[in-house]
């Protein structure tokens, strides 16, 4: 099949780039950074990460990288899938007593024996740059103002529509999947901006039922093409969250790019997508902490 010059134009116009996005905002976190060594502080990243599943392994590299970008030190800890969840917490609670480091992030998943909740439990709060402890996703449900670590993710999606100026106020949003990292908090966050939200998940009866009023449509559910086209409202703008690894390789995320983008006023792809926004916001909140436990202004 051919695709015309004409449709790539169209479809180029209305990507969403989270590739450009997030270079932005990696460039003035590097600026900040460089700025903060005036003051004797620097940004430092403790990263867990136990066994070597190849999309962990991916992750942690794209996370490195931005390090290297942005000047925030990196000190990973490497575990056998064997290690206790005790192990984890000691380690740890060492980092959180640890003065030079900001930021402990915990690679997931993590092996089934360890009982992965304690593990987030035992992060600080205030080093909890995935935002996923209890405290941080409590305040976060406050209001804008307590967004102070909110999960990367969510968050990365709160910058894109930023960015492209797309009004959130008001609109019709519906999420299609609820987890604790993605969906719930991202609800919460577009709440918080008076967007009216509906959550879908595996029991919704008739799906597209939901997804045909979205004016804002984001799709974190992890099903190559579980939304096709004719489920989706012309002119909505399309968020996919999806990562899918198809048998051939290719990622790509739970949205039919090629015929939702026909209707899509905005649309992300997948890769280059909301992919490397989660990864700017990790570095966003690792900045943002190292600046609070040294008393500055994030
Ligand atoms: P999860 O498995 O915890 O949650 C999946 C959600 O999808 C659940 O709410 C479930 O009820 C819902 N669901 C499953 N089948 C469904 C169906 N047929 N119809 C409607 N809802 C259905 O997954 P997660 O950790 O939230 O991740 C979801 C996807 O997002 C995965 O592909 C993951 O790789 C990706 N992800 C991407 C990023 C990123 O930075 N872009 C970050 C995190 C996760």
């Amino acid at each position: 099949m051919t695709i015309s010059w004409d449709k790539i134009y169209i479809v180029l116009m209305k990507l969403m780039d989270g590739r450009k996005v997030s270079k932005e905002i990696l460039l003035k976190l590097k600026d900040k950074v460089s700025r903060m060594h005036f003051d004797h502080i620097h940004p430092k990243l403790a990263v867990i990460l136990v066994g070597k599943d190849p999309a962990s392994l991916a992750y942690i590299k794209q996370k490195q990288k931005a390090c290297a970008t942005t000047g925030i030190e990196w000190e990973q800890f490497d575990y056998e899938p064997s290690v206790s969840t005790e192990e984890l917490i000691k380690k740890i609670e060492e980092l959180n007593a640890d003065d030079k480091i900001h930021g402990i992030l915990v690679q997931l998943p993590l092996p089934e024996k360890v009982f992965a909740p304690n593990v987030i439990r035992a992060i600080d709060p205030k080093k909890d740059v995935d935002g996923f402890t209890a405290y941080n996703l409590g305040k976060m449900f406050i209001s804008t103002d307590f967004e102070d670590l909110a999960p990367c993710t969510p968050l990365g999606v709160i910058r894109m529509l930023e960015h492209y100026e797309i009004p959130i106020k008001g609109q019709e949003v519906v999420i299609v999947g609820h987890s604790n990292i993605v969906g719930k908090p991202l609800a919460a966050m577009l709440v918080n901006r008076d967007a009216t939200v509906t959550v879908c998940h595996i029991h919704t009866k008739d799906l597209a039922s939901h997804t045909k009023r979205a004016d804002i449509l984001c799709v974190a559910v992890g099903k190559a093409d579980l939304i096709t086209a004719d489920m989706v409202k012309e002119g909505a703008v399309v968020v996919d969250i999806g990562i899918n690894k198809l048998d051939d390789g290719r990622l790509v995320g739970d949205v039919d790019f090629e015929n939702v983008s026909e209707k899509a006023s905005f649309i992300t792809p997948v890769p280059g997508g909301t992919g490397p926004m989660t990864v700017a916001c990790l570095m966003e909140n690792t900045v943002a902490a190292a600046k609070r436990l040294n008393n500055l202004n994030p």
